[in-house]
């Protein structure tokens, strides 16, 4: 069986102390798991990224940003680049976040721009899609998320391989209303083909398909993760709100172990 992935989305939580102590507590408890069938990471705050490696290195539990820039140096007041973050050793990056992409006013042009230059560091991008509850509404769910992966697509699908798409609708994302079982199932087959369908017609050799994972993230909690995670197509969990409890994450990875 794949092995699951879960990621932890710190936001703009915490502070050194806070960290120490998550970290520790991941590290004490999780680093069996990291080492057999569950694979960790922690996506936190650029100050915070030479903490992991000093308390992550050679553990096998990963770490890395909630965002890059798509510019290498230059005059870019506020950013940070992609060597920046393989100073710390960093080994994913989340792009894509709805709540930059609305904050922040963050095109697909831009992301895919990102998602091409962490492939060129070999940082793995963690790639969130999703629909908002009007598109849902509307049952448009598949041609917005199918959308967001073209523009990416458009520089070949083999960009995707070794990479994560996190399908997280934005409904569901900080309200307590995950997506169902068969909603989660569906979009996360669903991107799967697409890109495989995608690779197919560039060329691709169906024999080898991209090796990438799909995983939900969307109100995930330590009662909802199992039957979550059961899901075929669900790779893992992009874990928000429950990666500030340590206990609670460390119940969502030790759930992800029963599967
Ligand atoms: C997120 O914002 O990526 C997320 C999954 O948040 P939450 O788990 O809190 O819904």
């Amino acid at each position: 069986m794949n092995k699951k992935i879960i990621i932890a989305n710190l936001k703009m939580h915490g502070s050194s102390s806070f960290y120490e102590e998550l970290f520790a507590q991941v590290k004490s408890t999780q680093q069996h798991l990291a080492a057999s069938d569950v694979e960790i990471v922690m996506c936190i705050p650029y100050p915070y990224l030479f903490l992991a490696e000093k308390f992550f290195a050679h553990s096998g539990i990963s770490w890395g940003s909630q965002n890059v820039a798509k510019d290498l140096a230059g005059p870019f007041t506020g950013e940070v680049s992609v060597t920046m973050l393989t100073d710390f050793a960093s080994q994913y990056a989340i792009i894509g976040h709805s709540e930059r992409s609305t904050a922040y006013c963050e095109s697909d042009l831009n992301i895919a721009e990102k998602f091409k230059r962490l492939k060129e560091h070999n940082v793995r991008p963690i790639l969130c899609v999703g629909e908002t509850f009007i598109e849902r509404e509307a049952g448009m769910e598949k041609k917005v998320v199918q959308a967001q992966l073209e523009t990416i697509l458009s520089n070949g699908s083999e960009i995707f391989a070794d990479s994560v798409i996190a399908y997280e609708p934005i409904w569901a994302i900080g309200s307590d209303m995950a997506a169902s079982p068969e909603q989660a199932q569906n979009m996360c087959s669903f991107i799967r083909d697409f890109i495989h369908s995608e690779g197919k017609h560039s060329g691709h050799n169906d024999q080898k398909k991209i090796p990438l994972k799909v995983v939900y993230g969307g109100s995930v909690n330590e009662k909802n993760t199992l039957q979550l995670l059961s899901l075929d197509e669900v790779d893992g969990a992009l874990i928000g709100r429950c990666s500030l409890s340590a206990d609670k994450f460390i119940q969502i990875c030790n759930l992800a172990h029963q599967i």
